[in-house]
């Protein structure tokens, strides 16, 4: 395992070696994952690097499914890209906390339900089947 002064060694060697245009490539693809987390997040928050489409597209279609491991106590076995992006973007967090807010009013019977139901004037249906 890599002390944080080797991983700190490593940020400055990858980004002295590197013109700016590759630093971000770099910060951009798999090569960054070699750093922990929160110093990924920290170059990425120093280049302004905002995450790519995929990976909003890919934790848009998991949102549902993370809620649902979050509320039975298995978020950490989930997708950590997934996981990741959430704490990276704050479009996809938002979305996150508000879904899991609703699943937790569910849960507890709180979410507010109408008292009542409009029906909707169908008897244009009988006309055209009549
Ligand atoms: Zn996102």
């Amino acid at each position: 395992m890599q002390s944080i002064h080797q991983v700190i060694g490593g940020l400055f060697q990858m980004i002295a070696a590197s013109p700016h245009s590759q630093i971000r490539q770099k910060l951009k693809s798999s090569e960054a994952d070699i750093l922990p987390t929160p110093i990924r997040q920290l170059a990425r928050a120093v280049w302004n690097i905002p995450s790519d489409r995929k990976a909003h597209t890919r934790c848009r279609a998991a949102l549902a499914a993370l809620v649902d491991a979050e509320m039975d106590g298995e978020l950490a076995l989930f997708d950590a890209s997934v996981r990741e992006h959430i704490l990276e973007c704050n479009r996809c967090a938002s979305l996150y906390v508000e879904l899991l807010e609703i699943s937790l009013l569910d849960l507890f019977g709180r979410l507010p339900r109408p008292s009542s139901f409009p029906s909707p004037d169908l008897s244009f249906l009988e006309a055209l089947h009549g």
